[in-house]
């Protein structure tokens, strides 16, 4: 292959603008103790350009949560008034519990040019995918029933009552799948992190994606 082969690069490709991508939402779902925490740590320490979106929630606080990076611990009274309010772009009852994504977390991280990171039930990820059309919908599968329910145990997070509930609602949960654009089953965690890290990657670099900077 001569200089001038193919390898040198064109005048045309030398002119061609930077390109950039468009910004978007990932939506993880999954029954409770499928790892989706898990996920979201170890999502937000690599370089995807990813933002969280903190739910506020008028479930108690874990010892090990905080307020305003975990959630936004609220009453329901509160809750109701800010829905009302039109401040979530999406709400739902999940286990007993009210959870909402604050629109003013989802607007700000794409105004700031950031991809959005929510971790939300299959009700929320539906209504979602009706405000987010182009967002990337990822549901987390444990590797069996029985794992699931060894992890919320271990978790020792929530009473038997609680893991009662959650254990009931993941089957009906998991029948959601259909819904969703990836399935990825969290049994070596290493593993799985880092399939759900690669397709972020991929969707990123959708040719769809792509915004031309400096086009007219
Ligand atoms: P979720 O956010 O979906 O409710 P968590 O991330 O809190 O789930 O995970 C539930 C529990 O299972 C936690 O104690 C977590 O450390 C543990 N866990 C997560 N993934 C795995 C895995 N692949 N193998 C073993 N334990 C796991
Ligand atoms: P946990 O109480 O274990 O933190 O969360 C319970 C469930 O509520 C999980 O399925 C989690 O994804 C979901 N959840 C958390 N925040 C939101 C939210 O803002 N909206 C909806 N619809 N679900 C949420």
């Amino acid at each position: 292959m001569s200089a001038s082969g193919s390898r040198s690069r064109t005048s045309s490709e030398a002119d061609r603008p930077a390109a950039e991508y468009h910004r978007f939402v990932v939506v993880l779902s999954g029954p409770s103790g499928a790892g989706k925490s898990s996920f979201v740590s170890d999502l937000l320490g690599r370089p995807l350009d990813l933002v969280y979106s903190v739910s506020a929630t008028t479930r108690p606080r874990r010892p090990h949560e905080e307020e305003g990076r975990d959630y936004f611990f609220i009453s329901r009274d509160e809750f109701r008034r800010r829905a009302a309010a039109g401040e979530f772009v999406e709400w739902a009852e999940v286990h007993g519990e009210l959870y909402g994504t604050l629109r003013s977390q989802v607007d700000a991280a794409l105004r700031a040019g950031k991809n959005v990171l929510l971790d939300i039930d299959v009700q929320g990820g539906r209504s979602v995918r009706t405000h987010y059309p182009d967002g990337v919908f990822i549901f987390v599968l444990p590797p069996s029933m029985e794992s699931l329910e060894a992890r919320l145990r271990k978790r020792g997070t929530d009473s038997e009552d609680r893991i009662h509930v959650r254990l009931q609602n993941a089957r009906r949960e998991m029948e959601m799948l259909g819904e969703y654009d990836y399935a990825v089953v969290n049994d070596d965690l290493a593993a799985a992190q880092k399939q759900v890290a690669s397709i972020i990657v991929s969707e990123s670099l959708r040719v769809a994606r792509r915004a031309v900077r400096g086009a007219t």
